[in-house]
C-alpha cells in the first residue's frame, strides 16, 4: 500500500499546544472537504501530490524525530491506521491534525488536534483550534464559539488569527479582543494560537 504525500519535513511545531516542540510532519495529499470555508485560500490544495510512499518509506523519513505529526490536506481521507500502528510500533508519538469531518474515536493517537472547517463530526480530542476569519463579526464569532463549546470535549481550546502571506497574523488585535471578552470567553476556556513557525521562517 502506498499513501499520496505532499511533503515530509522536520521542523518545530508553530501552532496549538506543542509550540516549539520538534517533530516530523507528514502531510498527506488531497482534501475531500469541499465545503471548507477557507478552501479558496488553502495552500495545501488537493492537487499537490508529490510522491506516493510506502509505510516503510515514511518510517525511514521520520526516524530522527520522536513525535510525528500527520496532517494534510485531510489525513482521514486516507487509510492511515496501518501507518499509525507502524509509527507507534517504532516508538514514535503520533499526533494528528484534522478538520474533524469524520469520527476518529478510538484511533490510537497520542495527540489529536481538531480544527473545524466544515460540519464537525469529531467532537472530542486534545486540542480544538478555531481559525477566526477576519470578515467575521463579533456576533458571528460568538455564535460559532458557543456552538463549539456545547457538546464538545477538548482539553485545550485555541482561537487563531488568519495568517497573511508575509507570515504575520491578519486579525490579531480582533482575536485578542475576543479572548479578553468575558461574555465570549467565559471562564478563560480559550487561549491564543498563532502560526508562529511562519514568522520564525520555518516550514
Ligand atoms: S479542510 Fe483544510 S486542507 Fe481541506 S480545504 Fe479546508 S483548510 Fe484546506
Amino acid at each position: 500500500m502506498k499513501l499520496p504525500i505532499t511533503e515530509i519535513f522536520h521542523s518545530l511545531q508553530g501552532e496549538g499546544h506543542f509550540v516549539g516542540y520538534p517533530m516530523a510532519f507528514v502531510r498527506l495529499a488531497g482534501c475531500s472537504v469541499l465545503d471548507c470555508r477557507i478552501r479558496k485560500e488553502c495552500d495545501e490544495a488537493p492537487w499537490k501530490v508529490t510522491e506516493h510512499l510506502t509505510i516503510d518509506d515514511i518510517l525511514e523519513r521520520v526516524k530522527r524525530q520522536s513525535i510525528v505529526c500527520l496532517t494534510g490536506g485531510e489525513p482521514t481521507d486516507h487509510d492511515i491506521l496501518p501507518l499509525i500502528a507502524a509509527l507507534r510500533s517504532a516508538e514514535h508519538r503520533v499526533h494528528m491534525e484534522t478538520s474533524g469531518v469524520r469520527s476518529v474515536d478510538g484511533w490510537p493517537l497520542d495527540w489529536l488536534t481538531v480544527s473545524p472547517k466544515a460540519e464537525l463530526r469529531q467532537r472530542s480530542g486534545h486540542t480544538l483550534k478555531l481559525v477566526v476569519r477576519p470578515e467575521w463579526s463579533r456576533d458571528q464569532t460568538k455564535d460559532t464559539i458557543e456552538k463549539l463549546d456545547s457538546g464538545t470535549n477538548f482539553f485545550h481550546r485555541y482561537l487563531q488569527p488568519m495568517t497573511q502571506a508575509d507570515g504575520t497574523p491578519a486579525n490579531l488585535p480582533e482575536v485578542v479582543a475576543l479572548l479578553l471578552d468575558e461574555e465570549i470567553n467565559r471562564g478563560a476556556r480559550w487561549a491564543l494560537s498563532t502560526q508562529a513557525h511562519r514568522f520564525w521562517r520555518l516550514p
